[in-house]
């Protein structure tokens, strides 16, 4: 069944359901807080829950209030993302299709048939342990970089913004980090709890996120669990890395000799506006640790993922083309990639850029996409992704429901770069040459 088919037979009959509602979380161990996936808004955990339930981690008030909304046909307002691209009406596949998809559709069938308060194991999970990351892309934040966390100390905030992204770069988010390495963590003993009891069996997939998660001691804890106890679980290992030039690759490779496990990286443009964009990063030594890690019988796959944004649709296309290269090289399933649309911080999604630019950077994709569409290294997903960034660019004015006032957010386009380009030593004019009239035209 390919993922339009999907939609209408296994989704659509179950109105706005999703199974990640039920089966997927992302959990941030260090902070307390969970989602269903990187669309809706994190909430807290109940800290008292925990302590009795360790599976309320996960089973929150809020994800059973909107599996019940769900279960009765309403929109949780959390998931806009999807419900956008579904507006869009042009049979456009949201990540509600992905996020169902791989799961059996027995066991989505017993979801929306299950009482709402009922608590559910978890099938796929990414965790955080902590922020610690050395680099501090552009489009992240001090909730969830050590090295933002060092620009906000050092630099102070960043000032004069006033549309919805201010939050993001006027504080250090210090809740984001409540406890430090080796202290006790009541989310991180819940987790372990879960893990021991359940989770090791319940789990498809278990993906380790950050900051950067192979800076942290807990996910070192974690491979070492795998290796020692191999066959105890058929759980499959997937590790969120950005591969700077300070990740310990070679140790990473040693520890998980003789698994299966997956690496997804991000990634949206290349050279001097890759590192530009994600501050701290030498592309030449991403590219070659994909490239080592591609090497090693220890690596399933290694799937890029695409945060689109305002500044990486100029050289996206030359992106690909080096994924494709990988494809040919090691083969269309050991690499893959995922085109994510950047919603906040609004000032930074590709809607604040004009039509003109829109429109160019559509139609370069639209021909990257008419050159590949027969290529079998390609993924359906992959040519689906593709269309629905080219629709997107082409029919969405605003990125969510929210405020979207363009003067606001040009002023903090400006106002952001100029601050970032002088505390990082950068220069945003030299490096998106195509933007520099626009960008220096823009009102502060
Ligand atoms: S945002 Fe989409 S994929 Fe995420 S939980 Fe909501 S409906 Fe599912």
């Amino acid at each position: 069944m390919n993922d339009l088919e999907f939609k209408h037979k296994v989704l659509d009959p179950k109105g706005t359901f999703c199974a990640a509602k039920w089966y997927n979380a992302t959990i941030w161990l260090g902070s307390g807080q969970t989602t269903s996936c990187h669309h809706p808004p994190a909430h807290a955990i109940d800290l008292e829950a925990i302590k009795t339930n360790p599976k309320a981690i996960h089973n929150t008030v809020e994800k059973k209030l909107d599996r019940l909304m769900m279960q009765t046909g309403q929109r949780p307002s959390g998931c806009e993302y999807c419900w956008k691209i579904e507006d869009i009406d042009r049979d456009n596949i949201s990540d509600r299709v992905y996020k169902s998809k791989i799961y059996p559709i027995k066991a989505l069938d017993a979801a929306y048939e299950l009482d709402h308060r009922t608590d559910v194991d978890l099938r796929t999970l990414e965790i955080a342990f902590d922020r610690t990351c050395q680099f501090a892309c552009s489009y992240c934040n001090p909730a969830f970089s050590s090295t933002w966390v060092k620009d906000i100390k050092v630099n102070g905030p960043y000032t004069n913004l006033v549309s919805d992204g201010r939050g993001h770069f006027t504080h250090a988010h210090d809740s984001s980090q409540r406890y430090r390495y080796g202290e006790s963590n009541p989310y991180v003993e819940a987790f372990f709890a879960w893990w021991e009891s359940d989770l090791h069996r319940t789990l498809q997939e278990l993906r380790i996120t950050g900051g950067e998660p192979l800076m942290s001691g807990e996910t070192w804890k974690l491979l070492d669990w795998f290796k020692t106890n191999r066959g105890k679980s058929t759980t499959r290992l997937a590790i969120n890395s950005n591969l700077g030039q300070e990740v310990d690759v070679d140790r990473l490779l040693a520890s998980i000799e003789g698994l299966e496990v997956d690496i997804y990286t991000s990634q949206e443009s290349v050279t001097q506006q890759a590192e530009y964009i994600r501050d701290g990063l030498d592309y030449a030594a991403w590219l070659a640790n994909v490239k080592k890690l591609l090497d090693s019988p220890s690596i399933r796959a290694v799937h890029c993922m695409a945060t689109i944004n305002a500044l990486c649709l100029i050289s996206l296309p030359d992106l690909l083309d080096e994924l494709v290269e990988l494809k040919k090289q090691y083969g269309r399933d050991r690499v893959s990639f995922t085109l994510n649309i950047l919603r906040f911080p609004s000032f930074q999604s590709p809607l604040i850029l004009p039509a003109y630019l829109r429109r160019t950077f559509e139609l370069n994709l639209r021909e990257w996409r008419l050159n590949h569409s027969r290529s079998n290294l390609m993924h359906e997903h992959e040519l689906n992704h593709l269309q629905r960034l080219i629709d997107y660019l082409d029919v969405v004015k605003t990125p969510h429901s929210e405020a979207f006032e363009m003067p606001k957010l040009h002023n903090d386009f400006r106002q952001f770069f100029q601050q970032y380009d002088s505390r990082r030593n950068k220069n945003f004019a030299e490096t998106f040459p195509l933007l520099a009239d626009w960008y220096n035209d823009l009102p502060v």
